[in-house]
């Protein structure tokens, strides 16, 4: 278990403050529990998974509901569930070391993410003391398998506009729902449904303005099911189309009161999105250890393709994603668990604590759901690439792992979405006074004004990078400031510089996250032993200047004229500023090391 007692980095702030290597856990810091919980989950997949591919992607009847049982006796579905109701009680950068090992799984990952995420956080969260006692146990266990019906035909990004009805029933007793779910991950073994309606008036049948949500076991009848879709990927994920006809819920299935199913959903779904920048990084680690092994034994003009720069650029820059993901996710974890303990230590209880620690950081959640997603596509890509037509061939590893990767930028909110969420999120805390923007937007639009101060000398480690990202967050208040103050609340409409800033605010976050790893780890086994890493966070960082820049000028482009453009655009250059490396030996210096260890070993 992590230990950290430092005050916790609030939600944003990494965006105005400074942060220290100290302040950040990495994943060179878990535990021997920590350890043995992964080595049993890699043990499950290596055994009871990864063998049976084919079998659990042809959807063999009974195949899936029986791996999660065997998690189930494992406790790999009720790790982060309290042990007052059957769990391990494990805490949330635990869970998070789970989900990121369980996620180089394909089908099954996505199958249990789907339980013990979206499908049984909402009880857990939400549900009253009866809830939780008669579901949770059963859900830790798996006796019950769960899923999340939110997504409708005719509303998917738009969740809060869902046209499924729940009718108060004449005596009072029960909701009669009504409606139709689309895209339902588990729904065709599932026991237990989380369903998002609206109730209705009984008199007017006028609905709701906002979703309810309601606890919906099978048993209570009127569930029906459309066969499997047929999809792109994760073709042993079970995803249907799931009919509510009359189907009886007693009313103390409402779950956390009438009207509270979107917040309920958002909350949900800021857990899903961390959790899923954690499996999609799994799925990108198992990826890579195999691209790397591939390319040492196909052998072309007589030599292993590994020893080609064009390969080994590859493999250096599938590694260095890797590693700035995995760097931010792990931060970004402890911070929560940080945020989580503070508020135990303040009188609230584990449900209260752990949402109301998650959603300080949603804006994070979701930088990390479009990173690790991105990550894994561009991963399995290379991937495909590096196997060459072999990869193009459904009897090669990364053939599926190509399809199955794509799904992850498109559920638990698409990366627009998030893209926009992330942004909204840090003007909102800005707004109701939780984070200052303002004051620190000033002082860059101020520097900017002035002339620019030549930095002192400093030769310690990482010193070019450490001023980077102090820019990097310059560049992003300038251009958010700037943004902000043109167009006010029209901002929001102006979705083609909201991706932008996203994209800054993205690469500033992973930025720093790579650069404090790196420097904690140099502090931790000496800088001599860890040249791969500090090769990585140079390469990410001098990668992300020149994205930066990009996103920086067009956005500004976008929104200003005349002196404040000019202004503007010198402070993006100034603040994206960067270094003249020889990226190619960098490159060979992380792959060498890959190519030798026939692994993702960082
Ligand atoms: C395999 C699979 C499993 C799933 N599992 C579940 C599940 O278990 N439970 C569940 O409830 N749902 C599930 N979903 C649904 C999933 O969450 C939705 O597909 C997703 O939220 C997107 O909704 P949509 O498909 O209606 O796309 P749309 O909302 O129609 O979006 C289409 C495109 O328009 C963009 N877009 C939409 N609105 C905006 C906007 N305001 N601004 C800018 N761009 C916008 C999107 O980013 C996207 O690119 C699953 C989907 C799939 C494919």
């Amino acid at each position: 278990m992590s230990t950290t007692t430092k005050k916790a980095l609030q939600g944003g702030e990494f965006l105005i403050r400074e942060s220290s290597p100290q302040d950040i856990f990495i994943p060179e810091e878990f535990n021997e529990e920590q350890r043995m919980i992964a080595q049993t989950a890699v043990d499950f997949l290596a055994t009871e998974v990864q063998p049976h591919l084919d079998r659990i992607d042809a959807q063999e009847a009974g195949l899936m509901p029986q791996l999660l049982d065997k998690a189930g006796e494992l406790g790999l579905l009720g790790l982060s569930i309290p042990e007052e109701y059957g769990g391990f009680g494990k805490d949330f950068v635990t869970g998070m070391l789970a989900t990121e090992v369980t996620g180089a799984g394909h089908s099954f990952s996505v199958a249990l993410l789907a339980h013990t995420g979206i499908g049984t956080l909402p009880t857990l969260y939400y549900g009253n003391a009866e809830q939780r006692a008669k579901y949770i146990p059963k859900l830790a266990s798996g006796a019950l398998k769960a899923c999340y019906c939110l997504t409708e035909p005719g509303s998917g990004s738009d969740a809060n506009s869902g046209k499924t009805k729940a009718v108060l029933s004449a005596d009072g007793k029960h909701y009669i729902l009504n409606g139709q779910k689309m895209w339902i991950t588990n729904g065709g073994f599932a026991d237990l449904f989380t369903v998002f309606a609206k109730v209705a008036d009984p008199v007017t049948g006028v609905l709701d303005d906002d979703l309810s949500a309601f606890i919906v076991e099978k048993e209570f009848g009127g569930i029906t099911l459309n066969p499997e879709e047929h999809k792109m990927g994760i073709k042993g994920s079970s995803t249907r189309q799931v009919f509510f006809n009359d189907c009886k819920v007693p009313v103390e299935n409402l779950l956390g009161g009438r009207g509270n199913g979107f917040k309920i959903a958002v909350n949900i779904l800021n857990i899903g999105r961390i959790k899923l920048g954690g499996g999609t990084l799994g799925g990108a680690k198992e990826t890579i250890n195999r691209a790397v092994q591939y390319a040492n034994e196909r052998q072309q003009f007589g030599r292993p393709i590994s020893s080609f720069g064009a390969i080994r650029q590859k493999l250096a820059d599938m590694a260095t994603h890797a590693y700035a993901t995995e760097s931010a996710l792990y931060r970004c974890s402890q911070d929560m668990e940080n945020a989580i303990n503070e508020l135990k230590a303040g009188g609230a209880d584990h449900a209260k604590a752990l949402l109301k620690g998650v959603e300080q950081f949603a804006a994070e959640a979701a930088i990390l759901k479009v990173v690790g997603s991105e990550c894994l596509d561009h991963v399995v890509d290379e991937a495909v690439q590096i196997y060459g037509g072999m990869g193009y061939s459904a009897e090669s590893p990364v053939e599926r792992a190509y399809r199955d990767s794509r799904i992850n930028r498109i559920f638990e909110g698409t990366n627009e979405i998030n893209r926009m969420l992330t942004v909204d999120m840090l003007l909102k805390r800005a707004m109701k006074g939780q984070l200052d923007l303002l004051g620190p937007a000033q002082a860059v639009a101020a520097e900017l004004m002035g002339i620019p101060e030549f930095p002192e000398p400093d030769d310690s480690l990482l010193a070019d990078e450490k001023r980077m990202v102090a820019n990097f967050k310059k560049a992003v208040l300038m251009v958010a400031g700037g943004a902000a103050q043109k167009l006010g609340l029209e901002l929001a409409k102006h979705q083609e510089t909201l991706m932008h800033i996203a994209d800054m605010v993205i690469d500033t976050y992973t930025a720093e996250s790579a650069l404090l790893r790196t420097l904690k780890l140099a502090d931790m086994k000496g800088a001599a032993h860890v040249p791969e890493q500090i090769a990585m966070c140079r390469l990410h960082i001098h990668d992300a200047a020149d994205r930066i820049h990009k996103h920086a000028k067009e956005a500004v482009n976008n929104f200003s004229d005349g002196d404040e453009q000019r202004a503007m655009l010198m402070g993006a250059k100034r603040f994206s500023k960067n270094t003249d490396l020889n990226t190619a030996e960098l490159r060979k210096a992380v792959a060498r090391k890959m190519i030798g260890e026939g692994k993702y070993c960082f």
